[in-house]
C-alpha cells in the first residue's frame, strides 16, 4: 500500500486520507479525511481503543466531523456511543438501523438520519448509501466521492447485486469484503447453522466471490484495494490476497488487506479534479 508519510498535517488539504482502523468480526472501523472534513464509518471497536489508533497515527477524535453507522452488528457500533458523547459527534444513520441500534448506543450528541439510496453530504463529503443483502435491519454500503475521486466500501455484503456492482464502478480505492475460504469455512469448527449464515444471500463474502465482483468493477483508474472483514477461523490474509489477485487484469491497483488487531497505513488519495 502506498504509505503517506510524513501524516495528514502535510497532505494537500483537497486530497483524502483514509486509515483502516479495523476490519473483522472484532471491530470495524475507517477513517476518512480531505484535511477539513474528517469522519468514520463505523466505530465497532471501543471508544478508548478507536481514540488509541487514531493517535498513534496522529489523527484527533476532537476533529471528527461525524461517525456514520453501516448497520447495527455490534462489530460496527461498538464505540460509537462513547466516541459521539466524549467528543460531541453526530451520528448518521439510517431509520430503521437507528430503530435497531438505539438500545445498544444509548445516548448520542445528535442523530442525522438517512436513507439507502439518497446521497447526502457532510461538509464537502458525498455520501451515497446503498441497500445491501447482509442480515441487519437496513444494511448499507457507502461510496465517499470528492470531486472525480470515490472511495467504495462494501464490508459486509451477503451476496453482489446488481445495483452493489453499479455503487462500486469508477473507484478510486474499493474497500472489499474477502471473508471466507470456502472449504476452511467447510471443514472449519463453526457449528452448521452459522456456517450456512456465513454462505448465504445474506451473511459475508467468500473470497472467490470478492474475486468475481472486483473482475467486473475493476478499471483503469483504480488505485487501491483494500480487502477487508477477513475471517480469523475461516481464511487467512494470504489466501485472500491471493485469490482475489487473481481478478485483477487491467490496472494494477495496489492490493492489501485490513486487521482487526491494528490499524492500517495512512493511505493518500490524490484528488485528480483539483490538481488539474
Ligand atoms: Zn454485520
Ligand atoms: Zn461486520
Amino acid at each position: 500500500m502506498k504509505n503517506c508519510n510524513p501524516p495528514p498535517k502535510a497532505v494537500n488539504s483537497c486530497d483524502l486520507t483514509l486509515c483502516m482502523l479495523s476490519s473483522g468480526s472484532k471491530g470495524n472501523s475507517i477513517y476518512i479525511s480531505n484535511g477539513t472534513t474528517s469522519i468514520l464509518v463505523d466505530a465497532g471497536l471501543s471508544g478508548i481503543e478507536i481514540e488509541r489508533r487514531m493517535k498513534s497515527k496522529e489523527l484527533l477524535p476532537e476533529k471528527l466531523d461525524a461517525i456514520v453507522i453501516s448497520h447495527e452488528h455490534a462489530d460496527h457500533i461498538h464505540g460509537v456511543g462513547v466516541l459521539s458523547r466524549r467528543y460531541s459527534i453526530p451520528v448518521y444513520i439510517s431509520n430503521k438501523t437507528f430503530k435497531a441500534a438505539s438500545p445498544f448506543l444509548g445516548k448520542v450528541y445528535e442523530f442525522k438520519k438517512f436513507e439507502c439510496g439518497e446521497k447526502f453530504k457532510i461538509n464537502n463529503l458525498i455520501f451515497h448509501p446503498f441497500s445491501i443483502s447482509h442480515d441487519a435491519e437496513d444494511t448499507a454500503g457507502f461510496t465517499v466521492s470528492q470531486n472525480s475521486t470515490k472511495i467504495g466500501i462494501a464490508t459486509d455484503l451477503g451476496i453482489a447485486t446488481t445495483m452493489v456492482k453499479e455503487h462500486l464502478k469508477k473507484c478510486s480505492v474499493l474497500i472489499l469484503e474477502a471473508n471466507h475460504d470456502p472449504d476452511m469455512l467447510e471443514n472449519g469448527p463453526y457449528p452448521w447453522p452459522l456456517k450456512q449464515r456465513i454462505k448465504s444471500r445474506t451473511g459475508h463474502l467468500s473470497n472467490e466471490q470478492s474475486k468475481a465482483l472486483l473482475q467486473e468493477i475493476q478499471h483503469d483508474e483504480l488505485e487501491h484495494v483494500i480487502l477487508s472483514h477477513i475471517s480469523e477461523t475461516n481464511n487467512t490474509p494470504q489466501k485472500a490476497i491471493s485469490v482475489v489477485g487473481q481478478a485483477i487484469t487491467c490496472c494494477r491497483p495496489n492490493l492489501d488487506f485490513a486487521s482487526q488487531y491494528q490499524s492500517g497505513a495512512l493511505l493518500q488519495i490524490s484528488d485528480r479534479y483539483s490538481s488539474l
